[in-house]
């Protein structure tokens, strides 16, 4: 664990935009975390946690603080009676303990498949797709407290999760280390999302983890850009969660907006809808940033953008948005530093 000053950080996000980390140290065992936790406060700087910053827009000023790659990458599958209990380290790529489980012929995450970003990013931002999400098999995570190093086990009933949010989102000094799954032995396909009945109507086989991520990776590409290609962040805005009566009166304004129930009597309702129905905006673009045409909620920036263009792009579509709907949108993608 060496800290350097001054590191470009674009090349560590999938957008490959931003400045540089004041310092930036990267992790690979406990000591080592919590050395750079202490190296934080022995510097009166921020710590930020980063994974595969795929869901994190730097700014092009940079970051004026100690930027943490966590670099934990370890993976042990435990016979839990029923159950196999996944722990992973926070480092460790989501996509690759989904194939450590499909391999294993355990359920629970194989609708997972393919989302980009480390197990601490998946526990902060509670990942969803395709009918699955990331809280559904959380069991515990063991964390760092930065500012006082203490370590501490956050279990199921107080991780808080969320839609796209939890407690390590809310609690920012708390570095997770390892995050433990629970995973079912026995089959338990979630078939039911649209793409995924559409599949097995075509004979798609659908009855192994391994089928199962193989065939939502199939649908991802042809749904997402190409990370070669194009930066992005994938989603860069929250589907709206609304109270009932206001996604009523939109319903009747724009006849077809999926509307989806919610917690306590809201509603969530599809923004990707709403970019491209009622406001047209899909490819919308703003110098070198663009909504993606195949799907608006994600903002794709060309070689050369600069943090401020996707920021101007993004109010730009929250003030349409506001105007049209009344609906303060919110981001999904989180500006660092
Ligand atoms: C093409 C594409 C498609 C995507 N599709 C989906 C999708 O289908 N569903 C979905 O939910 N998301 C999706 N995402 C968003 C993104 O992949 C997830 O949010 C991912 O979990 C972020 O993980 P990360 O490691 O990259 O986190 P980062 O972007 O590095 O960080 C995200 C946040 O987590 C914090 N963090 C990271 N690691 C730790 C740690 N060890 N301890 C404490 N805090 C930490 C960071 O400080 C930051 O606040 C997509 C992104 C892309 C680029």
């Amino acid at each position: 664990m060496s800290p350097r000053e001054g590191v470009p950080l674009a090349p560590f996000t999938t957008f490959h935009i931003g400045g540089s980390a004041r310092v930036f140290i990267e992790a690979t065992t406990e000591e080592e975390v919590r050395a750079a936790c202490g190296e934080a406060t022995r510097r009166a700087l921020p710590l930020y946690p980063l994974g595969a910053g795929s869901n994190v827009l730097v700014r092009d000023e940079g970051v004026e603080g100690v930027v943490l790659k966590v670099g934990l990458r370890d993976c042990t599958l435990i016979d839990d009676g029923g159950d196999t209990l996944l722990v992973a380290g926070a480092g460790l790529l989501w996509d690759e303990v989904v194939d450590r489980a499909a391999a294993q012929g355990i359920f629970g995450i194989e609708n997972l498949a393919g989302i980009p970003g480390t197990v601490g990013g998946a526990a902060v931002q509670n990942i969803g797709a395709y009918g699955a999400e990331f809280s559904n098999v959380f069991s515990y995570a063991d964390t760092i407290e930065s500012t006082t190093g203490e370590h501490a086990r956050i279990e199921r009933a107080d991780a808080a999760f969320g839609y796209r949010t939890s407690f390590f989102k809310t609690h920012r000094t708390h570095v997770i280390e390892r995050v433990a799954l629970r995973l079912a032995k026995t089959a338990q396909p979630n078939l039911a999302y649209a793409d995924l009945a559409r599949a097995q109507a075509e004979s798609i086989p659908l009855t192994t983890p391994q089928e199962i991520a193989r065939a939502i990776r199939a649908i991802r590409a042809e749904k997402f850009p190409h990370a070669a290609e194009e930066g992005s962040a994938g989603s860069f805005f929250k589907n709206p969660v609304i109270p009932r009566e206001h996604a009523a009166m939109l319903s009747a304004r724009y006849p077809g907006l999926p509307v989806f129930p919610h917690e306590d009597g809201a509603a969530k309702v599809s923004l990707a809808w709403i970019l491209d129905h009622a406001l047209s905006l899909k490819g919308f673009s703003l110098g070198p940033v663009r909504l993606y045409e195949k799907q608006p909620l994600v903002i794709v920036a060309r070689e050369g953008a600069r943090a401020q263009d996707i920021d101007a792009l993004a109010r730009e579509v929250e003030a349409r948005v506001r105007r049209a709907t009344g609906i303060a949108i919110e981001r999904e993608v989180e500006t660092f530093g």
